[in-house]
């Protein structure tokens, strides 16, 4: 059965597998790095542009450690999750500075590099050096578990043991890079999450899930999911064409962009209600400060949780104080520093 599993990807790479990145057939380790960071998280049309801004502005690795974090947080606006960002500069340096600007070469070397976990790692060591290391990823999750009709749940320790431990049975040695990417395509493109495409796939007559019904019922998660909501109330104020503004640091989502000063509530606020928030008089200073204009609400989609936000513009402008931890930037520095999406789109009207 695993010999059968493993000759059908292989096969059907061979004759069928059109799927089409950039990154296709990469040697390059930086470049492959790369597009795995930038993929973590992000669907492969999104953050396609990235990798190619990426690559045309740092061509070598060396000229990434090279670069300050601003211009490069800058560049990563609108990807999310920047603590990954924050973790490639510090590969990237640590590349630089460490390995004489060359890329690790061993799984053990790559693993070490910050931001780089298992997956990532393997993805590298097989596609860089076609070292015998299998991927797992969300695709080859559903893949094995529908073809194997494995119903322990993947988020489990037994779980991630017992996938790890298949994922490896059957990579053949020899072509770990080609069939790494193979099955992590065949994932995307056959055995879809939605209506996998079971009655023109070649691994069907010995599929488990496809021979009894489970397509929809594999691979389980123990946990579901829970989204958070949270409300957003950006206070925009500043004097003249001079606006607030803060990095963010700390815990929380969007470490090291920017944000003007800001009200988060655990539920909508109507503008009187949000005047009377101890927070705003903190925030807008004290006198007769009000609302003059207000967005329509903006959303954002994280993984674990909803942004709605809305922008709302006080004033009078010249009673409005800085507040404290904000500093009074122009026009064209806000166009240089890094936001969230959700202030980006709303700059951009
Ligand atoms: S038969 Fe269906 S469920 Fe089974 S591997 Fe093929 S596409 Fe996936």
């Amino acid at each position: 059965m695993k010999q059968f599993f493993t000759a059908g990807i292989l096969a059907w790479n061979e004759l069928h597998n059109d799927r089409s990145m950039p990154w296709k057939k990469e040697k390059d380790p930086y470049r492959i790095w790369l597009s795995e960071i930038i993929l973590q998280q992000t669907r492969v049309e999104q953050g396609r542009p990235y990798y190619e801004r990426f690559i045309a502005a740092y061509p070598a690795i060396t000229d990434l450690a090279a670069a300050p974090d601003e211009e490069v947080f800058r560049l990563w606006q609108g990807l999310g999750y920047y603590a990954r960002c924050k973790n490639m500069l510090a590969a990237a340096r640590t590349v630089a500075q460490q390995h004489q600007g060359r890329f690790p070469d061993t799984y053990e070397g790559i693993t070490a590099l910050k931001g780089v976990g298992a997956y990532t790692a393997a993805a590298i060591a097989s596609f860089a050096y076609n070292l015998p290391h299998a991927v797992l990823d969300g695709n080859v999750y559903r893949v094995l578990a529908r073809f194997f009709g494995i119903d322990t749940p993947t988020d489990t320790t037994a779980g991630k043991k017992l996938f790890t431990q298949l994922a490896q049975d059957v990579l053949p040695g020899q072509q770990a890079g080609t069939y790494n990417q193979a099955i992590m395509d065949f994932g995307a493109v056959v055995c879809k999450p939605q209506t996998p495409l079971c009655k023109s796939c070649r691994l069907s007559s010995q599929c488990e899930a496809f021979q009894k019904g489970l397509t929809d019922l594999v691979p389980v998660k123990s946990k579901k999911l829970r989204i958070k909501k949270r409300y957003f109330y950006y206070l925009l104020s500043g004097n003249g064409s001079l606006r607030y503004v803060r990095k963010r640091t700390g815990k929380d989502i969007w470490q090291n962009l920017h944000e003007f000063p800001m009200i988060e509530t655990p539920a909508p606020v109507t503008d009187a209600e949000l005047l009377s928030l101890p927070a705003f008089r903190a925030l807008a200073g004290p006198g007769n400060i009000r609302i003059e204009s207000a967005s329509p609400e903006k959303k954002q989609q994280l993984t674990h949780q909803t942004i709605h936000a809305r922008f709302l513009r006080i004033g009078p402008e010249t009673e409005v104080l800085p507040p404290e931890g904000f500093r009074a930037v122009s026009a064209a520095e806000l166009d240089r520093l890094a936001f969230p999406k959700i202030i980006v789109d709303f700059l951009k009207g």
